[in-house]
């Protein structure tokens, strides 16, 4: 069953029109490096909707220019190497914090550079493939938390886009990987290293034959590695050759711009080296020249520990599903640009213990995740339809019903019938952990009442007692977390916020007040505080903060709209 916020989103969709044949929901993977949209087309094959220079994936690279146009992609990371100041790259790595971009005198937030980005995606896509990208599931990674999940939404609604779902990168790859593969039953490791961030997550296809779910068992992630490291470390290695053949000044600082265009240059050498085993490059710095060969192996050497971190996280995630009953994988999925490299795939193969090809899938690496998109998006769509017809779970309507309400389906849509019946159903786990600040032994604590990795929605209860007595009031303090352990430090936690729950004043030390954690599928928690003793309660609504007011969005909303995006 689609859960209560996805519902809402479709059920827009018709409220203007009633026909269901022309509404398609669009996938996007908004990457740190590199994004892409994609369709499912009428023979149930996800496609990719080239760019208007006819790429399949554009630079999530944002260029403003002197005459106040904003550029997005190719020419843009082009235009950075003559003037980076001008021009933001990674800024899915920006997502979390307070950062702020300022150009000619305007400040941006990140939501704000990334609708710039999605802006350009959906206006591409209306000129080269005749795509009203309107309606959009959006990717982010598995471990994202609800603030970088509610400011890729608001990114998403500054770009003027219906979203519809903020998806799981891991599950749109297991998705896409479905959609030709018989899944049933199987464990899938995703290991995803983008531009930025990588993550490794344990997905689950369940094998009731009735039901079609799947469920991601566990995730673990690192929102600061990804390809960038891997180049930043062949930028280190150049100038420090640089340095040795020049004999020049390592400790001045190299000027932006020829920085830019030094890294722009070690992601293209990195590339080189995934195909072939040396590169050179000619570096001038200041009228001085020098020219530097990297081999592959140095490149692996001077790597290893950031390909070790990625193996560290991926053991701890087989070791996580091993103790939810999941001990066996069947499949490794390869994903991100930079699973590319070919130490990657030797070192996975190796801990696997696999021959080449086996049960290894590495097509995809780039579109994977946007292709899934677009699944998901369908699925959506068909299980609305159905959801809307039958009123509970399909399958627990008299087969003749479920026929029926299948065949409408099928003949509104367009879509197969099979396809209708063997619709999944997608279970999410909790990304973060959610507690409450307590005391315990005189010392302020964190007790976490939902616990990262259980599934969403989750729910956690428990009783505490009132220190004090004729207490007037209680507060609640909620933090947000990465640990998976019931009690942690203070300093381990972010707050997300508090409420003051009113007592009446009576009650003696040591009263039981029960506090009850729902985590919804969208991240959304809610708090209920309840006073055993005098049955009085209390409710509140949870999100993170730093994410922008209706008001701050429809300003935004129209200092985008004058903005002209290429
Ligand atoms: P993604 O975020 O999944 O688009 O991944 C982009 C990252 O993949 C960037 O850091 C690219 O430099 C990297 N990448 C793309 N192609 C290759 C390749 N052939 N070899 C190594 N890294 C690559």
């Amino acid at each position: 069953m689609l859960g209560k916020t996805i519902l809402e989103n479709i059920a827009k969709l018709f409220t203007a029109s009633t026909a269901p044949q022309g509404v398609v929901i669009y996938g996007i993977d908004l990457g740190t490096t590199y994004s892409a949209v994609a369709y499912m087309d009428e023979n149930g094959n996800a496609q990719i909707i080239p760019n208007s220079e006819n790429d399949r994936i554009t630079p999530s690279v944002v260029y403003f220019d002197e005459d106040d146009n904003v550029i997005v992609g190719k020419v843009a990371k082009e235009s950075a190497k003559l003037d980076s100041a001008r021009s933001i790259d990674f800024i899915k790595r920006q997502m979390s914090s307070n950062w702020t971009y300022t150009v000619d005198g305007h400040s941006y937030s990140p939501e704000e550079i990334s609708a710039f980005i999605l802006k350009r995606l959906a206006e591409d896509a209306a000129k080269t493939g005749n795509h009203k990208v309107q309606n959009v599931v959006i990717t982010v990674p598995a471990y994202f938390g609800d603030k970088e999940r509610a400011r890729t939404r608001t990114a998403g609604e500054l770009a003027g886009l219906n979203v519809i779902e903020i998806l799981d990168e891991p599950v749109a790859a297991a998705l896409n990987y479905s959609i030709n593969a018989d899944v049933k039953g199987k464990n899938v490791l995703v290991y995803d290293l983008g531009g930025g961030t990588f993550d490794v997550t344990v997905v689950n296809f369940g094998k009731n034959p009735d039901k079609n779910e799947i469920s991601i068992i566990c995730t673990e992630g690192n929102h600061r590695l990804g390809g960038k490291d891997w180049d930043d470390r062949i930028i280190n290695y150049y100038l420090l050759q640089f340095h040795l053949q020049t004999g020049s000044d390592m400790s001045v600082p190299v000027d932006p711009d020829v920085m830019t265009e030094l890294r722009q240059n070690a992601e293209t050498d990195k590339k080189v080296l995934s195909a072939k085993n040396s590169v050179k490059r000619k570096i001038t710095i200041e009228g001085k020249k020098s020219i530097v060969e990297l081999t592959r192996e140095k490149f692996e050497e001077l790597t290893a520990d950031l390909l070790n971190q990625t193996l560290i996280l991926t053991d701890k995630v087989i070791r996580q599903a091993g103790e939810k009953g999941y001990p066996k994988l069947d499949t490794l999925i390869l994903v991100g640009g930079s699973s590319r490299m070919p130490q990657i795939k030797e070192a996975i193969a190796v801990k696997f213990h696999l021959t080449p090809g086996q049960n290894l899938i590495d097509f995809d690496v780039d579109e994977a995740v946007a292709k899934g998109a677009a699944r998901a998006g369908e699925i959506k769509l068909l299980s609305y339809l159905v959801q809307d017809k039958a009123k509970k779970p399909l399958n627990e309507l008299p087969p003749e019903e479920q026929k029926k309400i299948v065949s409408q389906v099928a003949g509104i849509t367009g879509k197969s019938e099979k396809d209708i019946y063997a619709l999944p159903d997608l279970k999410k786990v909790a990304t973060k952990s959610y507690g409450i600040k307590v005391s315990k032994s005189g010392t302020e604590i964190i007790r976490n009442l939902i616990v990262k990795q259980t599934p969403v929605p989750a729910a956690g209860k428990e009783d505490f007692v009132t220190s004090k007595a004729n207490s007037r009031k209680l507060n609640l303090t909620v933090y947000i977390n990465d640990e998976s352990v019931p009690d942690i430090a203070l300093e381990s936690g972010e707050q997300l916020g508090s409420i003051v729950f009113p007592l009446d004043g009576t009650l003696p030390a040591g009263s039981p007040v029960e506090v009850t954690f729902t985590l919804d599928e969208e991240g959304a928690l809610c708090l209920t505080g309840f006073d055993k003793t005098k049955g009085s309660k209390i409710e509140a609504v949870f999100h993170s903060s730093g994410i922008m007011t209706e008001q701050e969005k429809d300003a935004a909303k129209v200092n985008l709209s004058q903005k002209n995006v290429e």
